[in-house]
């Protein structure tokens, strides 16, 4: 579990019809590195257990070949961030970190002193390397850290333990300016008491950016086949709020449902998702979405590490790609952007899909009607209570979009 934001899309294929052109929005650039040392018992993300030395040539030469071969979508267009996720992308050489980065910066144009995240798991071995990430030109190190308990690192099937987050901690603050700390709460056992102790040796650390995940037990994983024993709902409400009111009273800011910032440091990639930015994503499994000429374009890479490199000589790197029908760019658009504290602009959303805002009339006075969300000056932004539930409101919108006929 990351700070790495996977973009919700919908699946499946409604009638098409095609929205007015639209000015393509900024572009960022995802990297996935699909290796983990071995896989958590809570994760569903695209990541498989290294088995033996990482095939690092091969996979940087995939993945070099698989940006040539989208270069014709992006001509032209700069790139406003970049976010090397996973899997566990510290598992990579600083050498080879360098080598993407300068594959990258030789191909594409560069926001000047655009964001560049990489991913880190606090392994000793890992920690070791930052500061030849830092000198390869990461500048932002987000640290999968999750708990400080070594009992909660254990039921959540973690390769390190408390001591080894401090210790990894330590060594990001000193050799990257921005650091991103992955918590995770509601654990098994966990009290706002207990949740507040990780927050606190986090905060101890001056991190600059803090991602707080609530636990849930995802489909396909090993927690799904057994579960543990979760706080709950109410537990889990009030250790939220708790995290909450003790970061806003440090004077940070609660600005996506999950991501608290110093303020001036929120993650300007994630941003870019939650704001329908476009992004291209290379390696096994990445998602791209793009705004070209015909429409707004989604497409997945092969998502298995083996098939991804075996079709390196072929450049042959997507799986399924497909236009997004104009009917779903609305609830598509807001699955993305009522997750932010601020909400959005009308003109946002026209600029993004191309559709008059009046696509949205229904849904949204539904929500205000509900006392969710308010739209004035041009802005939709949801109340108090909106952003504590806006994981309601968004399956609400699911739900909706998937009765239609
Ligand atoms: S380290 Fe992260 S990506 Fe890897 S298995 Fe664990 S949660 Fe998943």
């Amino acid at each position: 579990m990351t700070d790495r934001v996977i973009p919700i899309r919908l699946m499946g294929s409604m009638p098409a019809s095609a929205p007015r052109p639209v000015a393509p929005p900024p572009l960022a650039l995802y990297v996935h590195v699909p290796w983990c040392v071995r896989k958590c018992p809570y994760c569903d993300f695209n990541s498989h257990p290294q088995r033996g030395p990482l095939p690092e040539g091969p996979f940087l030469a995939a993945l070099i070949a698989a940006l040539e071969a989208a270069l014709p979508d992006i001509w032209g267009r700069r790139v406003v961030s970049l976010f090397i996720g996973g899997g566990t992308p510290s598992l990579l050489s600083p050498q080879a970190v360098d080598g993407l980065l300068a594959a990258v910066r030789a191909r594409l144009s560069c926001a000047p002193g655009m964001e560049i995240t990489l991913e880190a798991n606090p392994g000793t071995v890992e920690a070791a390397r930052f500061a030849g990430f830092r000198a390869a030109g990461v500048n932002r190190l987000s640290l999968g850290v999750q708990s400080f308990a070594d009992g909660q690192l254990r039921a959540l099937g973690r390769i390190h333990d408390g001591d080894g987050a401090r210790r990894a901690l330590a060594i990001a603050r000193k050799v990257f300016d921005r650091v991103n700390v992955d918590l995770m709460y509601a654990l098994p056992g966990q009290t706002p008491e207990l949740a507040l102790a990780d927050v606190e040796t986090a905060l101890a650390f001056d991190p600059t950016h803090l991602s707080c995940y609530e636990l849930t037990i995802e489909p396909n994983t090993a927690f799904a086949h057994q579960p543990p024993a979760l706080p709950d709902e109410d537990c889990a409400a009030d250790i939220h709020d708790a995290i909450e009111s003790r970061l806003l009273a440090a004077g940070w800011e609660h600005y996506e449902v999950s991501a608290y910032a110093r303020p001036g440091h929120a993650c300007t990639h994630n941003l870019n998702y939650w704001r329908f930015g476009d992004y291209l994503g290379i390696g096994p499994g990445a998602h791209s979405k793009l705004t070209m000429p015909d429409g707004i374009r989604r497409a997945l890479r092969h998502p298995h590490p083996d098939a991804y490199l075996s079709r390196a000589g072929k450049s042959d790197f997507l799986q399924s790609q497909h236009r997004v029908p104009a009917e779903d760019l609305p609830v598509e658009f807001m699955l993305n952007a009522l997750r932010l504290a601020d909400g959005f602009e009308f003109e946002l959303f026209e600029a993004r899909t191309g559709l008059p805002f009046a696509t949205l009339q229904s849904d949204l006075e539904g929500f205000a009607a509900q006392g969710l969300i308010t739209l004035n000056e041009g802005r939709v932004r949801p109340t108090a209570r909106g952003f504590r539930l806006a994981n309601t409101m968004l399956a609400a919108l699911l739900d909706r979009r998937h009765q239609q006929p």
